[in-house]
């Protein structure tokens, strides 16, 4: 298969650790030009120094998702510094499950101001530059989580859910402008994802289902590769996968 990657300007949100940062590792070896937002711009640093050391082109900017302005100056540094951008993979997102009747209302909130507002930032961010392009790429990351809802990660799944609605409308109305729309919905995925976890039962629950079914972040960014990877006039609509041993 030709190389659809190489080349692209591809803007990631939460690419300090986890998902995102294994992502930012692969594209930017396959030749793609990273711009990388999160909180702990440290991390993001420390990271662009060894992607730029290793002969790619990678950018940090200090970015919290919640802040549509700065999620703007993410995007807006991208075009500034490398031209263009293609590709956005709306990647932030935490997981602070717990029963409702815990009334939670703060983790609630957060988790609908990162998960779902963040991702609807990101979009307002990138779009009018992609309709004027006539070409780009939104990538959001759901979760099997987007699938199922269960006892305990009801306002988890309820924001990841959103994501796949907000994702599949936004797929419609961005026909005209050539435009692609992708999902990615992990399953356990061994990351700081489970830190998220307020509440120290579920957290320690949670921490030992990671323990015995989590698989590598790789396979999160193989997913990215796969749908970014393909010619221009084919759309990879969702990737969901679990690791194997993983039953719901
Ligand atoms: P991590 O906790 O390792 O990474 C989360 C990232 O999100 C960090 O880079 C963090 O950066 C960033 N983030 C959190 N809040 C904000 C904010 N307000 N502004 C900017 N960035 C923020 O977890 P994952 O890599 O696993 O999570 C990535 C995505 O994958 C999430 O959307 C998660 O829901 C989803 N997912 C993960 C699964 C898994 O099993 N790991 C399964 C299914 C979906 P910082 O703190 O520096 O701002």
């Amino acid at each position: 298969m030709s190389n659809n990657i190489a080349g692209k300007v591809v803007v990631i949100t939460g690419a300090s650790s986890g998902l995102g940062e294994t992502t930012a590792r692969l594209l930017s070896a396959q030749g793609a030009s990273v711009v990388l937002g999160a909180r702990r711009i440290e991390r993001l640093q420390s990271l662009t120094e060894e992607l730029n050391q290793n002969g790619g082109k990678a950018l940090a900017i200090p970015t919290d998702v919640t802040v549509p302005d700065q999620v703007k100056q993410l995007v807006d540094a991208a075009v500034q510094t490398y031209g263009r951008i293609d590709v956005i993979i709306n990647n932030a997102g935490l997981m602070p499950l717990s029963l409702l009747e815990r009334l939670k209302v703060d983790d609630w909130n957060q988790m609908i101001d990162v998960n779902i507002k963040g991702v609807l930032y990101g979009i307002a961010a990138a779009l009018p530059y992609m309709k004027k392009q006539k070409s780009g790429h939104v990538i959001n990351v759901s979760s099997v989580a987007g699938h199922k809802v269960r006892p305990g990660n009801v306002v988890y799944a309820a924001t990841k859910n959103a994501v796949r609605v907000l994702s599949e409308g936004l797929r419609q109305e961005v026909k005209p402008y050539n435009i692609r729309t992708t999902i990615v919905s992990p399953g356990a995925v061994a990351t700081e994802l489970p830190d998220s976890v307020t509440e120290p039962d579920v957290a320690e629950n949670i921490q030992n289902f990671y323990d015995e079914y989590a698989i590598p972040a790789d396979s999160f960014a193989r997913a990215v590769i796969f749908a970014m990877n393909q010619p221009d006039e084919v759309d990879i609509n969702e990737v969901l996968y679990r690791p194997t041993a993983q039953k719901l």
